[in-house]
């Protein structure tokens, strides 16, 4: 089938890529110039793993094409995503400005019937709000279908997410646009769910919410377990091993963070106040969010006492292994906050370094080329991403090379005993 996608970010692009690879001819639409000059000469503006090869082999197989032109890319394809950004306002409601630009530009040029997807993360009732905007722009009156089609990709997996998803959610109001949509995922063989527009745009938003309840409970849990000498680790294994619940998202640590999370939360507290049906419960998974950060600096303060010219390392600024986005980060915000009270900040990710030093809010850190170097003479060290990298350390080389060996680890990536073992004070979460 002809795809289009509007939007070549984290989601657009990898979806297209995917698209291609099972045999469908995708042209990807970017209003970034810099972006799409990239792609055509063959980089990849963002680090995914297994993406460069499948965008490689699938431009080589002439699958996959690249266009800043908006026009180009309505008459391409049968079916058009729209994956662009919906950003945060300040009161925590979405922003919708960017699909709102996109459904006028693509009214100004549709001239025969196409699938109006929306793969972007918006409020309920945003498809109604597009389709009004189409009729009202495009002058020729032409047929078209509008679809929501949210998408479950984590980064850091979301080639296999897009391969291989637990379910794809289809929300439509037209038998016609239903049959186009089940023919784009039929190669997937994943189970579709089929759902009215609104109930979609709602999946997704409830979705997230519940994930990021999950890791706040865990991080209360933590705090209980704190006070009273048990071990979240373990009790999140007993609480996991239960079908019913899960082990996944259980994880006690520094908290959610990322492009989606927080902004999804907000969005649907924001949404949820203006249907006049508040969703209080969600300001506390906030609450808490916020509260695991600061409890966890509250560690670190305790144990350096003064912050000023303490030479602090960090290990990891993105906001999960895997990726390199730093997007509201929890790394970037702990570093971000250490450098506020005088630390001397040395920093190393695997990926997250170059994006780091472009977006510029924490200047005044240093950049290490290795874990080993960014621990150098240090007087703790942090771990506030929980990269595969890091739990591979060699401790005895680690101790060697820092001033003191004080370890605050705010992933629980390391194994208590093996770290006191080696011979450091070993500082984790909801576990003594
Ligand atoms: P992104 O910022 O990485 O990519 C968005 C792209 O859209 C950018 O390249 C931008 O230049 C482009 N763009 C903006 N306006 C445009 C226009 N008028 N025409 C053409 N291109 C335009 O964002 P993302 O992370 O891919 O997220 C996109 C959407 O998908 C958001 O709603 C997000 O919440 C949702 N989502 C993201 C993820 C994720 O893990 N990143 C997962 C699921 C859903």
């Amino acid at each position: 089938m002809k795809l289009s996608i509007i939007g070549s970010g984290y989601v657009g692009l990898v979806t297209g890529a995917c698209f291609a690879e099972v045999g469908h001819q995708v042209i990807c639409v970017d209003n970034d110039p810099k972006k799409i000059q990239m792609l055509l000469a063959g980089d990849i503006p963002i680090y995914e793993p297994g993406l460069e090869e499948l965008v490689t082999r699938n431009v080589a197989s002439k699958r996959l094409l690249f266009t800043s032109s908006i026009e180009e890319g309505v008459h391409h394809g049968e079916i058009i995503f729209i994956a662009v950004p919906t950003p945060p306002q300040l009161d925590g409601s979405v922003d919708l400005s960017y699909i709102e630009v996109v459904a006028r530009e693509i009214a100004t040029v549709l001239k025969e019937y196409r699938v109006i997807v929306d793969k972007s993360t918006v409020p309920v009732k945003t498809g109604e709000k597009v389709a009004e905007t189409i009729r009202r722009y495009n002058k020729m009156n032409t047929h078209f279908d509008i679809v929501s089609n949210p998408e479950f990709l984590r980064e850091g997996c979301a080639v296999a997410d897009l391969m291989k998803p637990d379910r794809i959610v289809i929300g439509s109001n037209s038998d016609r646009a239903l049959a186009l949509m089940k023919k784009v995922y039929e190669p997937f063989m994943a189970p579709i769910l089929v759902t009215d527009i609104n109930s979609a745009e709602l999946i997704k938003h409830a979705a997230n919410s519940f994930l990021a309840l999950k890791i706040s409970y865990i991080n209360a849990v933590a705090s209980i377990c704190e006070a009273s000498g048990a071990d979240v680790e373990k009790v999140a294994d007993g609480i996991g091993s239960d079908k019913r619940i899960g082990r996944n998202f259980l994880n006690a640590g520094l908290g959610y963070g990322g492009s989606c999370f927080p902004k999804d939360i907000a969005a649907f507290i924001a949404i949820s106040r203006q249907l006049g049906v508040p969703f209080t419960l969600l300001e506390e998974v906030q609450r808490i969010n916020a509260s695991s950060l600061e409890r966890f600096l509250n560690k670190i303060r305790e144990a350096l006492w003064v912050l000023r010219e303490k030479k602090i390392a960090v290990w990891g600024l993105t906001f999960k292994p895997d990726t390199d986005d730093i997007r509201c980060s929890v790394a970037m915000q702990l570093v971000a906050q250490l450098l506020k009270e005088g630390a001397q900040v040395t920093v190393y990710d695997p990926k997250g370094m170059d994006k780091a030093r472009e977006l510029g809010t924490i200047s005044g850190v240093s950049f290490a080329s290795s874990p080993l170097e960014a621990a150098c003479q240090a007087e703790a060290l942090i771990i506030a991403t929980e990269w595969s990298e890091f739990a591979n350390i060699d401790l005895l080389a680690l101790k060697k090379t820092m001033h003191t060996p004080l370890l605050f680890d705010g992933r629980n990536l390391l194994h208590p005993d093996v770290v006191r073992g080696a011979g450091f004070v070993y500082v984790s979460v909801g576990r003594s």
